[in-house]
C-alpha cells in the first residue's frame, strides 16, 4: 500500500526494511555544514528529528536508547567522575548522565552544533539540564578531541553517534578505540551505540574485534528495544581496560535517587544476556572476575 505524503518513511534499502511515521507537518528543515536537519511533529510520537534520511529520535520513545547508552556504563564503573559524550547532540545522553550525583564532569564532543542547538528548540526537555555546572559543551569533531586527550582523562567514554558512514565512520575504528583506551583511567569503560543485533550483526562483531585489538580485556553487547530504529531492536557494546563488564552496582542501582522510565536491575540483566544466535557470533558473555 502506497503512504501518502503525511507519513515519513525511513527506508533501509540493505536490510530491505522500511519504517513510517505519520507526520502532521514539517517544523524545521536544514542543511548544516554536516548534514541535512530535519524536525516533524508526528502524530503519535511528538517531535520526530531526522538526519540526511535517517531517525534519530522521537519524543516518545527516546528513552530506551539513552538511557541504556547511559545507566548501564555508570553502574558498571565503580566511580564514574569524568565523562565523556562524542556525539549525543541532541542531549538525551547527556541529561541521563547528569542524573548521577557522583559524576563531577561531562563534556560532549558534537561535531555540529546545529543538532544542539535545534534540540534546544524542538526537544526543550532533554535539554533542560545543559545549564548544570558539571556540563561541558565543545563542537567539534570527536575523533580529533580524543586523539589530543591526555591520558587518564575520563572513566567513562560514551559514544553516542550516527551510523558508521559519513563524519561517524570513524568512530568505529580500531584507531579511535586505541585512543580511547589512553584516554581513560586504567579501570575505564567506553559504550558505543552498535546498531541492530538483527540487520547489523557483521558491525557488532567487527566492533568487538576492533575494540579488543585496542587493547580492552571485556567487551559486552547489551541489547534492547527502540522501535523507531530498523528491525525495532538495537544494541550498545560496551569494552572495559580491566571492568568486569557483568560485575555491576546492583545495591546502587536498587537505590538510585533519580527516575527512569526503561532502565532498571532486571533489565541490566536482561540487556547483557545473550540470545543464542548472538551468543554463536560473540562467544559466550564474559564472565564475571
Ligand atoms: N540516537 C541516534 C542514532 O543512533 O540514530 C544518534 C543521535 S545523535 C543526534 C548523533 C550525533 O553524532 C549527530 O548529531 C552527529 O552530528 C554526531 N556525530 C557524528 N559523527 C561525529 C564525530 N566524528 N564527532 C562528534 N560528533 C559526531
Amino acid at each position: 500500500m502506497a503512504l501518502d505524503k503525511n507519513w515519513f518513511t525511513e527506508i533501509n534499502e540493505k536490510g530491505g526494511t522500511a519504517f513510517s511515521l505519520k507526520t502532521t507537518r514539517v517544523l524545521h528543515d536544514e542543511r548544516s555544514p554536516f548534514q541535512h536537519i530535519t524536525v516533524y511533529e508526528t502524530e503519535q510520537f511528538g517531535n520526530l528529528m531526522v538526519i540526511d534520511g535517517f531517525v534519530m529520535l522521537s519524543e516518545r520513545d527516546n528513552f530506551f536508547y539513552h538511557e541504556m547508552l547511559s545507566h548501564p556504563a555508570l553502574f558498571t564503573h565503580h566511580s564514574p567522575w569524568r565523562v565523556l559524550i562524542i556525539g549525543g547532540g541532541d542531549c538525551g545522553t547527556l541529561r541521563e548522565v547528569l542524573k548521577h550525583q557522583e559524576v563531577a564532569e561531562v563534556w560532549q564532543v558534537e561535531i555540529d552544533e546545529r543538532v544542539t542547538r535545534i534540540a534546544e528548540k524542538f526537544f526543550p526537555e532533554l535539554c533542560d539540564t545543559n545549564q548544570d555546572p558539571r556540563a561541558h559543551f565543545h563542537f567539534g569533531d570527536g575523533i580529533r578531541w580524543v586523539t589530543e586527550a591526555l591520558p587518564d582523562s575520563y572513566d567513562v567514554i560514551i559514544i553516542d553517534s550516527t551510523d558508521p558512514i559519513g563524519p561517524a565512520e570513524g568512530l568505529f575504528t580500531e584507531p579511535f578505540y586505541r585512543q580511547c583506551y589512553r584516554a581513560l583511567n586504567h579501570e575505564g569503560i567506553i559504550v558505543q551505540q552498535s546498531e541492530s543485533p538483527l540487520l547489523h550483526m557483521d558491525i557488532i562483531t567487527a566492533m568487538h574485534k576492533a575494540m579488543k585489538q585496542a587493547g580492552f580485556q571485556t567487551t559486552l553487547t547489551l541489547n534492547f528495544p527502540q522501535c523507531v530504529y530498523p528491525s525495532g531492536w538495537w544494541s550498545a557494546t560496551m569494552a572495559g581496560k580491566s571492568t568486569a563488564l557483568m560485575t555491576i552496582r546492583e545495591s546502587d542501582i536498587s537505590k538510585r535517587d533519580f527516575t527512569t522510565r526503561y532502565y532498571n536491575l532486571a533489565i541490566h540483566h536482561a540487556a547483557m544476556a545473550y540470545p543464542a544466535f548472538l551468543e554463536a557470533q560473540l562467544g559466550d558473555q564474559p564472565h564475571h572476575f
